[in-house]
Protein backbone atom coordinates (compact mmCIF):
# COMPACT_ATOMS: atom_id res chain seq x y z
CA UNK A 1 0.00 0.00 0.00
CA UNK A 2 2.68 2.35 1.13
CA UNK A 3 5.97 2.51 -0.52
CA UNK A 4 8.96 4.38 0.69
CA UNK A 5 12.16 4.30 -1.15
CA UNK A 6 15.96 5.72 -0.73
CA UNK A 7 15.18 8.43 1.37
CA UNK A 8 17.99 10.44 2.19
CA UNK A 9 18.07 13.42 4.64
CA UNK A 10 21.16 15.44 5.79
CA UNK A 11 21.35 18.16 8.09
CA UNK A 12 24.28 20.41 7.11
CA UNK A 13 26.95 17.51 6.40
CA UNK A 14 25.37 15.25 9.09
CA UNK A 15 23.88 12.74 6.69
CA UNK A 16 21.11 11.42 8.88
CA UNK A 17 18.74 9.06 6.80
CA UNK A 18 20.80 7.10 4.37
CA UNK A 19 19.00 5.43 1.79
CA UNK A 20 15.77 4.12 3.67
CA UNK A 21 13.33 1.90 1.87
CA UNK A 22 10.05 0.67 3.85
CA UNK A 23 6.83 -1.13 2.59
CA UNK A 24 3.66 -0.74 4.68
CA UNK A 25 0.88 -2.53 4.21
CA UNK A 26 -2.82 -1.55 4.68
CA UNK A 27 -3.52 -2.09 8.70
CA UNK A 28 0.03 -3.24 9.11
CA UNK A 29 1.43 -2.17 12.41
CA UNK A 30 5.36 -1.14 11.98
CA UNK A 31 7.27 -0.56 14.97
CA UNK A 32 10.55 1.25 14.25
CA UNK A 33 13.56 0.36 16.95
CA UNK A 34 17.41 1.50 17.17
CA UNK A 35 19.50 3.51 19.13
CA UNK A 36 19.26 6.90 20.11
CA UNK A 37 20.21 9.15 17.40
CA UNK A 38 20.16 6.50 14.73
CA UNK A 39 17.56 8.97 12.85
CA UNK A 40 14.01 6.81 13.77
CA UNK A 41 12.33 10.57 14.52
CA UNK A 42 13.54 12.26 11.48
CA UNK A 43 12.19 9.60 9.13
CA UNK A 44 9.14 9.52 10.56
CA UNK A 45 8.73 13.04 10.05
CA UNK A 46 10.08 12.66 6.60
CA UNK A 47 6.81 10.20 6.28
CA UNK A 48 4.24 13.16 6.82
CA UNK A 49 6.61 15.26 5.10
CA UNK A 50 7.48 17.72 8.27
CA UNK A 51 10.87 16.85 7.08
CA UNK A 52 11.91 17.21 3.28
CA UNK A 53 14.19 14.65 1.91
CA UNK A 54 16.83 15.51 -0.40
CA UNK A 55 15.92 12.58 -2.39
CA UNK A 56 13.70 9.75 -2.09
CA UNK A 57 10.08 8.65 -2.74
CA UNK A 58 7.21 7.79 -1.47
CA UNK A 59 4.16 6.33 -3.09
CA UNK A 60 0.41 5.20 -1.34
CA UNK A 61 -0.89 2.81 -4.16
CA UNK A 62 -4.67 2.79 -3.15
CA UNK A 63 -8.03 4.31 -4.41
CA UNK A 64 -6.38 8.23 -4.10
CA UNK A 65 -3.11 7.24 -4.86
CA UNK A 66 -0.23 9.61 -4.08
CA UNK A 67 3.52 9.43 -5.77
CA UNK A 68 6.12 12.07 -4.41
CA UNK A 69 9.56 12.25 -5.50
CA UNK A 70 11.40 14.49 -3.45
CA UNK A 71 14.20 15.08 -5.46
CA UNK A 72 12.14 17.00 -8.08
CA UNK A 73 11.27 20.69 -7.78
CA UNK A 74 7.68 21.08 -7.72
CA UNK A 75 6.25 18.88 -4.86
CA UNK A 76 4.20 21.15 -3.50
CA UNK A 77 1.26 19.89 -4.15
CA UNK A 78 2.22 16.29 -3.35
CA UNK A 79 3.65 17.13 0.30
CA UNK A 80 0.14 18.85 0.91
CA UNK A 81 -1.73 15.73 0.23
CA UNK A 82 0.68 13.97 2.06
CA UNK A 83 0.03 15.76 5.44
CA UNK A 84 -3.80 14.93 4.68
CA UNK A 85 -2.77 11.39 4.59
CA UNK A 86 -0.81 10.98 7.69
CA UNK A 87 -1.60 11.70 11.08
CA UNK A 88 1.25 12.51 13.93
CA UNK A 89 1.33 11.43 17.04
CA UNK A 90 4.19 13.62 19.02
CA UNK A 91 6.44 12.70 21.51
CA UNK A 92 5.33 15.89 23.96
CA UNK A 93 1.75 15.97 22.80
CA UNK A 94 1.98 19.28 21.22
CA UNK A 95 -1.45 20.43 21.75
CA UNK A 96 -2.29 23.84 21.94
CA UNK A 97 -2.60 25.07 25.29
CA UNK A 98 -5.54 27.42 24.96
CA UNK A 99 -7.90 25.26 23.41
CA UNK A 100 -10.05 22.15 25.78
CA UNK A 101 -9.26 18.49 24.58
CA UNK A 102 -12.66 19.26 22.09
CA UNK A 103 -11.36 21.95 20.75
CA UNK A 104 -8.02 20.72 19.93
CA UNK A 105 -9.75 17.63 18.22
CA UNK A 106 -11.64 19.93 15.68
CA UNK A 107 -8.45 22.20 15.18
CA UNK A 108 -7.08 20.41 12.00
CA UNK A 109 -10.42 19.48 10.45
CA UNK A 110 -12.34 22.51 10.75
CA UNK A 111 -8.97 25.08 9.84
CA UNK A 112 -6.96 22.90 7.84
CA UNK A 113 -10.19 20.48 6.06
CA UNK A 114 -12.87 23.50 6.24
CA UNK A 115 -15.61 21.14 7.21
CA UNK A 116 -18.18 21.15 8.28
CA UNK A 117 -18.04 22.34 12.50
CA UNK A 118 -21.39 20.55 13.80
CA UNK A 119 -19.97 17.13 11.74
CA UNK A 120 -17.08 17.98 12.89
CA UNK A 121 -17.75 18.66 16.86
CA UNK A 122 -19.93 15.39 16.85
CA UNK A 123 -17.28 13.27 15.71
CA UNK A 124 -14.19 14.59 18.14
CA UNK A 125 -16.46 13.62 20.58
CA UNK A 126 -16.99 10.10 19.39
CA UNK A 127 -13.38 9.94 18.86
CA UNK A 128 -12.16 11.43 22.66
CA UNK A 129 -15.19 8.98 24.22
CA UNK A 130 -12.85 6.24 22.07
CA UNK A 131 -9.82 7.02 23.70
CA UNK A 132 -11.13 6.98 27.41
CA UNK A 133 -12.20 10.67 27.59
CA UNK A 134 -15.57 11.33 27.02
CA UNK A 135 -15.78 13.32 30.70
CA UNK A 136 -12.64 14.70 29.77
CA UNK A 137 -13.78 17.19 26.71
CA UNK A 138 -14.54 20.53 27.48
CA UNK A 139 -10.54 20.35 30.01
CA UNK A 140 -7.59 22.38 28.81
CA UNK A 141 -4.56 20.33 28.69
CA UNK A 142 -3.23 21.31 31.79
CA UNK A 143 -6.15 19.99 33.71
CA UNK A 144 -5.36 16.59 32.09
CA UNK A 145 -2.76 14.11 33.15
CA UNK A 146 0.34 13.21 30.65
CA UNK A 147 -1.46 10.37 29.46
CA UNK A 148 -4.87 12.21 29.14
CA UNK A 149 -2.80 14.66 27.42
CA UNK A 150 -1.24 11.89 24.62
CA UNK A 151 -4.40 10.54 24.34
CA UNK A 152 -6.07 13.85 23.04
CA UNK A 153 -2.97 13.74 20.66
CA UNK A 154 -4.05 10.73 19.78
CA UNK A 155 -7.49 11.36 18.84
CA UNK A 156 -6.50 15.14 17.20
CA UNK A 157 -4.10 12.77 14.77
CA UNK A 158 -7.33 10.42 14.25
CA UNK A 159 -9.69 13.34 13.74
CA UNK A 160 -8.09 14.15 9.88
CA UNK A 161 -9.06 10.92 8.86
CA UNK A 162 -5.56 9.67 8.24
CA UNK A 163 -4.50 6.77 6.07
CA UNK A 164 -1.77 6.69 8.17
CA UNK A 165 -1.08 6.84 11.64
CA UNK A 166 2.42 8.14 12.83
CA UNK A 167 3.21 7.44 16.61
CA UNK A 168 6.82 9.27 17.41
CA UNK A 169 7.72 7.91 21.03
CA UNK A 170 4.17 8.48 22.44
CA UNK A 171 4.94 7.11 25.58
CA UNK A 172 8.09 8.06 26.43
CA UNK A 173 7.35 11.77 28.14
CA UNK A 174 4.97 9.86 30.29
CA UNK A 175 5.11 8.58 33.97
CA UNK A 176 5.53 5.13 34.36
CA UNK A 177 2.13 4.20 35.75
CA UNK A 178 0.23 6.36 32.81
CA UNK A 179 2.23 4.79 30.14
CA UNK A 180 -0.27 1.25 29.47
CA UNK A 181 -3.54 3.51 29.03
CA UNK A 182 -1.54 5.21 25.94
CA UNK A 183 -0.28 1.75 24.72
CA UNK A 184 -3.80 0.08 24.99
CA UNK A 185 -5.22 3.25 22.95
CA UNK A 186 -2.62 2.27 20.88
CA UNK A 187 -3.52 -1.53 21.22
CA UNK A 188 -7.61 -0.95 20.32
CA UNK A 189 -6.59 1.04 16.85
CA UNK A 190 -4.41 -1.50 15.65
CA UNK A 191 -6.97 -4.36 16.62
CA UNK A 192 -9.21 -1.90 14.39
CA UNK A 193 -6.82 -2.16 11.54
CA UNK A 194 -5.45 1.15 11.71
CA UNK A 195 -2.15 1.20 9.36
CA UNK A 196 0.18 2.52 12.10
CA UNK A 197 3.95 3.30 12.32
CA UNK A 198 5.57 3.90 15.71
CA UNK A 199 8.74 4.73 17.13
CA UNK A 200 9.40 2.99 20.19
CA UNK A 201 11.03 0.96 22.95
CA UNK A 202 8.07 -0.72 24.21
CA UNK A 203 9.58 -4.10 22.97
CA UNK A 204 6.41 -5.73 24.65
CA UNK A 205 4.25 -3.44 22.53
CA UNK A 206 6.31 -4.57 19.48
CA UNK A 207 6.15 -8.06 20.36
CA UNK A 208 1.95 -7.54 21.44
CA UNK A 209 1.15 -5.60 18.14
CA UNK A 210 3.75 -5.38 15.77
CA UNK A 211 3.43 -6.71 12.32
CA UNK A 212 6.44 -5.84 11.35
CA UNK A 213 9.72 -4.45 13.08
CA UNK A 214 12.85 -2.52 11.37
CA UNK A 215 15.56 -1.48 13.49
CA UNK A 216 17.56 1.71 12.65
CA UNK A 217 21.08 2.64 12.75
CA UNK A 218 23.08 5.40 11.44
CA UNK A 219 20.06 6.25 9.20
CA UNK A 220 20.27 2.78 7.66
CA UNK A 221 17.65 0.14 7.96
CA UNK A 222 19.89 -2.60 9.10
CA UNK A 223 17.15 -5.49 9.23
CA UNK A 224 13.60 -6.41 9.36
CA UNK A 225 10.83 -8.85 10.28
CA UNK A 226 8.56 -10.30 12.21
CA UNK A 227 8.86 -9.42 16.28
CA UNK A 228 9.39 -12.92 16.82
CA UNK A 229 11.92 -14.04 14.43
CA UNK A 230 13.61 -10.22 15.14
CA UNK A 231 13.53 -10.89 18.94
CA UNK A 232 14.19 -14.50 18.84
CA UNK A 233 16.43 -14.56 16.11
CA UNK A 234 18.10 -11.38 15.35
CA UNK A 235 20.53 -11.85 12.20
CA UNK A 236 22.55 -8.66 12.22
CA UNK A 237 24.95 -7.87 14.75
CA UNK A 238 23.81 -4.30 15.44
CA UNK A 239 20.19 -5.69 16.18
CA UNK A 240 21.87 -8.43 18.52
CA UNK A 241 23.67 -5.37 20.25
CA UNK A 242 20.87 -3.00 20.57
CA UNK A 243 18.18 -5.74 22.10
CA UNK A 244 20.69 -7.05 24.52
CA UNK A 245 21.17 -3.23 25.30
CA UNK A 246 17.60 -2.75 26.33
CA UNK A 247 17.01 -5.77 27.60
P1 LIG B 1 16.38 9.13 16.78
O1 LIG B 1 14.93 9.43 16.65
O2 LIG B 1 16.74 7.76 16.28
O3 LIG B 1 16.91 9.37 18.17
P2 LIG B 1 16.74 11.54 15.24
O4 LIG B 1 16.06 11.34 13.95
O5 LIG B 1 16.04 12.33 16.30
O6 LIG B 1 17.17 10.10 15.82
O7 LIG B 1 18.15 12.23 15.01
C1 LIG B 1 19.12 11.70 14.14
C2 LIG B 1 20.24 12.69 13.99
O8 LIG B 1 19.77 13.83 13.31
C3 LIG B 1 20.84 13.18 15.29
O9 LIG B 1 22.23 13.27 15.12
C4 LIG B 1 20.24 14.55 15.45
O10 LIG B 1 21.09 15.39 16.17
C5 LIG B 1 20.09 15.01 14.03
N1 LIG B 1 18.97 15.95 13.85
C6 LIG B 1 17.65 15.67 13.99
N2 LIG B 1 16.89 16.75 13.71
C7 LIG B 1 17.75 17.74 13.38
C8 LIG B 1 17.58 19.11 12.99
N3 LIG B 1 16.37 19.67 12.88
N4 LIG B 1 18.69 19.83 12.73
C9 LIG B 1 19.92 19.27 12.81
N5 LIG B 1 20.15 17.99 13.18
C10 LIG B 1 19.09 17.24 13.46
Amino acid sequence: MIKVRNIHKTFGDNPVLRGIDLDIEKGQVVVILGPSGSGKTTFLRCLNALELPEQGTIEFQNSDPLFIDFASKSVKKEILALRRKSGMVFQQYNLFPHKTALENVMEGPIQVQKRDPKVVQEEAIALLSKVGLADKINLYPYQLSGGQQQRVGIARALAIQPELMLFDEPTSALDPELVQDVLNTMKTLANEGWTMVVVTHEIKFALDVADKVVVMDHGQIVEQGSPEQLFKHPQHERTKAFLHQIR
